[in-house]
């Protein structure tokens, strides 16, 4: 049924392995509520009582294993039910990587080798729009719900779920992901990119992988729990190309074990004869949800200004940004990368002109940062910068407002909850 104003709370009785799907709309508000039976968004079960808020403009699958009867109060841009899903094959995935992750554990109590202590490696690949996300969402939840804090890695600059756009992060997952306030942010462990596409500057993209892959090692080593659990990482739709080397660049950075493809038969086979001289590397074919819903390109910057809206003020607008006045003088702004490289004509004589794409840049402070997302480093040197840096904004106001002030103080606006 198609959504439209005023609509009456309905519900919905579905038998096992049904799911229904939804899509709210940008000003919501709709909710669902559990009648009889058990039901899961995206791995996370429904709570046996009281109304669950969904976020405006998500696009849902309630999924039920064993039957349900649920209950919608709400306006939604559309809602119909289905029994075409992949789910049966995505949990036998799940049991899969469970049962790598207990032989992990078992290796790591016995003080076995170092190399069968460490749990599966997953990473998730496919075109847009195929469910990566979703996927990852179910696994990691999946996993939660049975003790496991596996270790969330999101490389998608574009549409990361952990913080902001143009990021790569890792997070650990304790409990299944909540329906309402998503990925956890109490400890994500970010890297700043600054741009929603790699092809800006691809070796920083992966100098950043390596240094968040090298750090997780770290952590690993320490912990043998979330050694076992292992990490899922979800990457970015863009397989062709320097797309698809970018792909295989976080395969063997973040040392995965298991391949997920999904919804395309030619990128898996490209990635299993790429990776075939490797052992231990399972390139797995999955198929994709018809319930995925296509997104156009508009839609995806939208999201992006949403998410980085959401980063200053929170999912439920419970976050206040304050501001910080500095001066010019006291703060330093760097580009990293050239981006091109200097003429010849503006070099010493004899000197070649070389594109180091991790240099350093002196900016100047200008009109052209208002509304730029900059990220302030703990770095005490500025070659520390690329390792240390979290994503805050500059400024928030006008280039009027920018002009108006004070000669040389800049405004900052941190994130304080
Ligand atoms: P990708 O990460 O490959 O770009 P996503 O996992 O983000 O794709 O899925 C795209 C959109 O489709 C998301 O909004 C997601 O919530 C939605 N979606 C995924 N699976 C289903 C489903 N079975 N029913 C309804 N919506 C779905």
């Amino acid at each position: 049924a198609a959504g439209g104003s005023a609509q009456a709370p309905r519900q919905y009785k579905l038998a096992p392995q049904r799911e229904l799907r939804v899509e709210v709309l940008p000003d919501g508000p709709l909710r669902v509520r559990l009648v009889a039976g058990t039901a899961e968004i995206f791995g996370t079960e429904l709570p046996p009582e009281g109304w669950v808020p969904v976020p405006p403009r998500s696009k849902v699958a309630i999924f039920t294993w064993h039957g349900a009867t649920v209950e919608l109060d709400g306006v939604s841009e559309s809602e119909y039910t289905s029994d075409e899903t992949p789910m049966v094959i995505y949990v036998n995935t799940h049991a899969i990587l469970d049962a790598r992750r207990s032989r992990a554990r078992a290796a790591a109590a016995q003080g076995g080798v170092l190399e069968a202590s460490q749990g599966p490696r997953v990473i998730v690949v496919g075109p847009t729009d195929s469910g990566k996300s979703t996927l990852c969402k179910m696994l990691l939840s999946w996993a939660a719900k049975q003790g496991w804090k596996p270790t969330y890695v999101d490389l998608d600059i574009g549409q990361g779920s952990i913080t902001i756009p143009g990021c790569i992060s890792a997070t650990p997952i304790e409990k299944p992901i909540d329906i309402v306030d998503g990925i956890p942010l109490e400890m994500p462990l970010t890297y700043f990119y600054g741009h929603p596409n790699p092809s800006i500057n691809p070796d920083v993209y992966k100098v950043l992988m390596k240094e968040l892959a090298q750090t997780l090692d770290k952590q690993f080593s320490g912990n043998s729990e979330s050694r076992a659990a292992g990490m899922i990482i979800n990457t970015m739709g863009w397989v062709e190309g320097l797309g698809y080397e970018l792909l295989l660049n976080a395969i063997e950075t973040f040392e995965a074990n298991v391949v997920l493809v999904l919804g395309q038969e030619k990128l898996w086979k490209m990635l299993k004869d790429a990776v075939q001289s490797k052992p231990n590397i399972d390139v797995v074919k999955l198929h994709k949800s018809e319930g995925v819903v296509l997104r156009n390109p508009k839609y995806r910057q939208k999201n992006r200004s949403f998410r980085i809206k959401e980063y200053f003020y929170g999912i439920a607008n419970d976050l206040a940004p304050h501001s910080n006045v500095v001066n010019f003088s006291d703060v330093s702004v760097y580009k990293i990368g050239s981006g091109h490289q200097a003429p010849r004509s503006a070099l010493p004589i004899g000197a070649e002109p070389v594109a180091d794409p991790t240099r350093l840049v002196a900016v100047n402070i200008s009109t052209d940062m208002v509304h730029t997302v900059l990220a302030v480093p703990y770095a005490k040197e500025p070659d520390e910068i690329i390792s240390r840096c979290i994503p805050l904004v500059i400024p928030q106001v006008s280039a009027h407002v920018l002009q108006s002030l004070h000669a040389y103080s800049l405004r900052v606006i941190a994130n304080k909850a």
